[in-house]
């Protein structure tokens, strides 16, 4: 078999060392990979490139598709952007997966049998960046969940499931609150859950989810999320199997895919032959399954379980009366090297399977190409930055004043809101107020359409009468489901 190449980066602080260590241990196996290393991190920001990595190092990774990487350190100060945040973005690394997982009795950790694999949607969301101050009181970030991004996660986390032979597979949600973006996640998952009869398939609200998880992780397998949420609970998770430095993560695109260690540089244990390579080592195993070389994957792994098992520890996970034997970086790759072809006897040994390679061609999509809707709009919401000096009671004041100077051409002011909640008509006087008002106007009669022309003639009224308009927002129906939600108190 001929071997497969791969981008390496060796990354700052304890990076080289770890790399050393891992690929010390992979070459050993067999990997069958031909290496191309690249130079990515702190001597590529500091020399004036603020993305930390070089135009040359793209065509690497465009070429073999699969990057190894190890930590890096990013400049303190400003100007320097999160190479991970922009490799994710542009070569569309849309899912990272982070398996979680304890190691009792050989580890410490407050949960014996956990195995959790916890599957983050990593291209939208809140994590768009697409923010603006709008008032003098307000900022607005906007979350962005788009039906082609929650397929492609979902599926994924179900296709995880199907070839590791994992039983159920969790959505973690905010849909009682966020009935358009995570609503839209929620139903997508019920699609896809419905295409996999033999993977069971549940859901929570994330806040109560997140809850069981961290209380009783080994009712959980897989879990897939949006990008906050998962970006917050992997740490969760993987800080409770009480193995940070222990965990590695795959970050999976349609064309690429990047491999590495959840843990930083930690530039003050570098150079010493201290660090855990584990993390990054198992970013390597998950890199050897995805080149589909299960043998060498097995192997390795049960090399490495073995070793933890015998109580072969860095200075991280030592600990007296449990730990045998206190080792450096290149001693534990050595003593996992020295295992090779052993298994585990009290920790499970890894089993992983040849995938059947398919053909580009012959390949299912992993997202449908959707036909256009028929939309309607029905209605508009004007945002306005408008302050009368009072934080309490002003909707009625700011209501009756828009009527006055907006109504008219078939449009009529409905519903104020201040950050949601209901305040014209018929609000509370107890709602707290800032100065930064949604005002819903729709059709003045039944005929519920209106036209971009109407909208445009509302901003010049609203402008006219002198409100500060901020945006707007368009109220539509997608074959005939309304595409918006409701104020609260509406
Ligand atoms: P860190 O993960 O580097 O270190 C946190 C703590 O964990 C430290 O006490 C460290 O000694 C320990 N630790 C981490 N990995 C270890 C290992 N393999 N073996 C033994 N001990 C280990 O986090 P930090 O100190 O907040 O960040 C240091 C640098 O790493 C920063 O520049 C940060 O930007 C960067 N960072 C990079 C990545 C990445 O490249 N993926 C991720 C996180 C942080």
């Amino acid at each position: 078999m001929s071997n497969v190449p791969i981008t390496v980066a060796h990354g700052d602080g304890i990076g080289p060392e770890i790399m050393d260590a891992t690929l010390h241990i992979i070459k050993e196996a067999g990997a069958r990979i031909d290496i191309e290393t690249i130079e990515i991190g702190e001597k590529v920001y500091l020399s004036g490139n603020t993305a930390g990595i070089a135009p040359e190092s793209w065509d690497s990774l465009r070429r073999t598709k699969v990057f190894l990487k190890a930590p890096i350190t990013t400049p303190q100060g400003g100007g320097f952007k999160s190479l991970n945040v922009t490799v994710r973005k542009t070569l569309g690394l849309y899912a990272n997966i982070r398996p979680c997982v304890s190691y009792h009795p050989f580890i410490k950790t407050k949960h014996p049998v956990m195995d959790v694999v916890i599957v983050r949607e990593n291209e939208e969301d809140t994590y768009a960046g697409i923010e603006h101050r709008q008032t003098d009181m307000v900022e607005q970030c906007l979350k962005l969940i788009s039906r082609p991004g929650c397929e492609k996660i979902v599926r994924y986390a179900f296709e995880y499931a199907h070839r590791n032979n994992r039983k159920k597979v969790t959505a973690f949600m905010k849909d009682n609150i966020m009935k358009q973006t995570d609503g839209l996640f929620h139903k997508v998952f019920d699609e896809i859950a419905a295409e996999y009869p033999g993977i069971e398939a549940d859901h929570w609200i994330v806040d109560i989810g997140a809850a069981k998880m961290a209380d009783t992780p080994e009712n959980f397998d897989v879990i897939v999320m949006q990008n906050l949420y998962g970006d917050i609970l992997s740490d969760v998770a993987a800080q409770i199997a009480g193995s940070v430095g222990l965990a590695g993560s795959a970050n999976i695109g349609e064309h690429i895919s990047m491999f590495e260690a959840i843990h930083g540089s930690a530039p003050r244990r570098a150079g010493q032959n201290l660090a855990n390579p584990s993390g990054l080592f198992l970013g390597s195993i998950m890199m050897l399954v995805h080149l589909n070389q299960p043998d060498i994957a097995e192997l390795a792994h049960n090399a490495w379980l073995k070793t933890i098992e015998d109580g072969v520890h860095t200075y991280d996970i030592f600990k007296e009366g449990v730990s045998k034997e206190k080792v450096g970086t290149k001693e534990f790759a050595q003593a996992v090297v020295d295992r090779l072809g052993q298994k585990p006897e009290t920790l499970k040994p890894v089993e992983y399977k040849k995938v059947e390679e398919i053909a580009e061609a012959d390949r299912k999509p992993i997202y449908s190409v959707l036909n256009a809707a028929k939309k309607e709009l029905v209605g508009v919401d004007v945002f306005l930055h408008w302050w009368n000096g009072s934080y309490y009671g002003a909707g009625t004041e700011l209501g009756q004043k828009l009527e006055a100077a907006a109504n008219g051409d078939g449009l009529k002011l409905v519903m104020i809101s201040n950050r949601g909640t209901k305040v014209y008509p018929k609000g509370f006087e107890d709602t707290f107020c800032v100065d930064h008002w949604r005002c819903r106007f729709m059709s003045d009669n039944d005929n519920r359409e209106i036209t971009h022309q109407q909208v445009i003639n509302l901003l010049q009224r609203v402008q006219a009468a002198g409100f500060d308009f901020i945006k707007t927002e368009h109220l539509c129906f997608f074959d005939g489901e309304p595409g918006f939600s409701l104020g609260q108190g509406q």
